[in-house]
């Protein structure tokens, strides 16, 4: 309904003549209804004036020399209290002055009497276009204001001066600032914080050819006995199309309850950690003695079935360390730095990499360049261990001989990383669990495979963390596909 409503408006605008000879306001009316629009005319200033009180216009057509009020006081009005509609100068003393001095004053464009109606509906095409233009951008600003206005992140935007030009709601609640206007204050006195301050000092002097996020912890309550909360402060340089910094985006994200379960999560690891691993380490020391001998002679019957059982205690031993390892990568993952990577560089450095292990088993692993890549803004040891934990499954699944391809594109708003192997594959019932943590496929092939079924739980996480996500396409005995898919910087 809206979109229609808005397309009749582009489509069909309102034009007001204005204009004290008949002959003229007659003939623009006659040629511009033919075409279709809606067409009122006025033969004075102060008759136009008025009615553009009553009704919007987007498109007025003003004689400059008409009696009592002169076209420029009309201009100068209009443009002061409906800086929307769009205004053709029309005049019979055409000059190159008053042209100028009527696009100085907000004219979009100028049309000398006297004129064909070609040359009429030339001009008028031309300002509905101009007009669509200005409606366009209106449309996307009013939208982006109402987006970020009921976001419950808090957004803050500054100018180069550091000057507060842009901040929501949430983000005023966060920093609990009361004061009525933020706007056009400086960013000091609204965050009140010396470490936030601090963030955007940094983003406003980071130099062109970098391009980071910054992120911190940030408690209002360490700084101004504020609420015990604690936030993500994530800020980034806004920067203009030749790259110079233009102003900061600061925003800040409710991550309490997240570090709240962290620690517990981290409290219980630790625990386990504590109250498993140590006592389990004693018993294979404990093991150990026996099977040297020093607790007296063993058989060795006696000696297979202690070494079976030293084996089972270790894997458990191993497993208590992953879980720690899990966690540690899991609480990394609420709270870090990113910056603008070239997907590139990462994929040939990683093939380059993983290629040696590869061809030890005559695997060919090729990494296939094609368009140039977007950049995302990620962080780069999160990036390197996707790629690298798929290619090392690719190389640990696939048979000797196989062939492994690593690729990147372009898709929409995304950039997809692929790994694509010609190894074992994985049934669809498998497909659905391999993400789960710990979870490994045991069949004839993979059983003698050594690995912690950590992976591509990690990947998953990471993808997330950085709002993309991914998928897996495969059929045994044929190969598998693994598609990630990380948001592209629009810059
Ligand atoms: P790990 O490799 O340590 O077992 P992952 O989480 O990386 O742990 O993988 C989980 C399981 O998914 C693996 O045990 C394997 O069975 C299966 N898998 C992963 N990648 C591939 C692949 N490229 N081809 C076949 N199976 C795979």
């Amino acid at each position: 309904m809206i979109n229609k409503a808005t397309k009749e408006i582009v489509l069909k605008p309102s034009i007001l003549v204005v204009d004290d000879e008949e002959r003229i306001r007659d003939g623009c009316q006659r040629v511009l209804v033919q075409d279709g629009f809606e067409v009122a005319t006025a033969d004075c200033g102060a008759k136009g004036l008025e009615m553009i009180e009553r009704q919007h216009f987007d498109i007025i057509l003003l004689d400059l020399m008409m009696p009592s009020i002169s076209g420029f006081d009309v201009l100068a009005q209009v443009k002061a209290q409906h800086p929307d509609s769009t205004i053709i100068v029309i005049s019979g003393y055409a000059t190159v002055e008053h042209s100028i001095e009527a696009m100085k004053r907000g004219a979009f464009d100028f049309i000398p009497k006297p004129f064909s109606p070609e040359q009429l509906r030339l001009m008028v095409a031309k300002a509905i276009e101009y007009t669509r233009a200005l409606q366009d951008i209106a449309n996307e600003k009013s939208r982006m204001r109402k987006l970020i206005n009921r976001l419950s992140d808090g957004v803050m935007a500054t100018d180069r001066d550091k000057r507060v030009v842009l901040c929501n709601p949430a983000f005023r609640r966060m920093v609990r600032y009361q004061e009525d206007v933020a706007i056009g204050r400086p960013a000091g006195e609204v965050l009140r914080s010396e470490q936030l301050e601090h963030l955007i000092d940094q983003t406003l002097a980071m130099p062109e050819e970098d391009f980071l996020e910054l992120a911190e912890e940030w408690s209002p309550s360490r700084e101004s006995g504020g609420p015990d909360l604690v936030y993500s402060a994530r800020c980034l340089p806004f920067r203009d199309r030749l790259g110079r910094n233009v102003g900061a985006i600061l925003v800040l994200h409710d991550i309490t309850a997240m570090k709240r379960l962290d620690q517990v999560r981290s409290d219980f690891v630790s625990m386990v950690a504590h109250e498993v691993r140590s006592p389990l380490n004693s018993i294979l020391a404990q093991i150990k003695v026996l099977s040297d001998g020093l607790a007296g002679p063993v058989s060795p019957k006696q000696n297979e079935i202690l070494g079976r059982v030293s084996a089972r205690i270790q894997g458990l031993v191993d497993l208590s360390s992953e879980l720690l390892d899990l966690a540690r990568i899991e609480s990394g993952l609420i709270l870090q730095e990113k910056e603008k990577l070239d997907l590139a560089q990462i994929l040939r450095e990683q093939s380059e990499f993983h290629r040696p292990r590869a061809e030890s088993r005559s695997i060919s692993l090729e990494l296939i360049e094609g368009g140039p890549l977007k950049p995302v803004i990620a962080n780069r040891r999160n990036v390197e261990e996707i790629v690298s934990n798929l290619l090392g499954n690719a190389v640990n699944y696939s048979p000797d001989g196989a062939r492994i391809e690593l690729s990147g594109a372009v898709e929409n708003d995304y950039v997809r990383l692929s790994v694509k192997d010609t190894g074992f594959g994985i049934s669809p019932e498998d497909q659905e669990r391999i993400f789960a943590p710990f979870y490994r496929v045991k069949d004839e092939k993979t059983r003698m495979i050594v690995g912690t079924g950590l992976g591509l739980a990690i990947v998953k996480r990471i993808v997330e963390a950085h709002d993309g996500w991914l998928r897996v396409e495969s059929e045994v005995g044929r190969g598998s596909t693994f598609h990630v898919y990380l948001p592209s910087a629009d810059e």
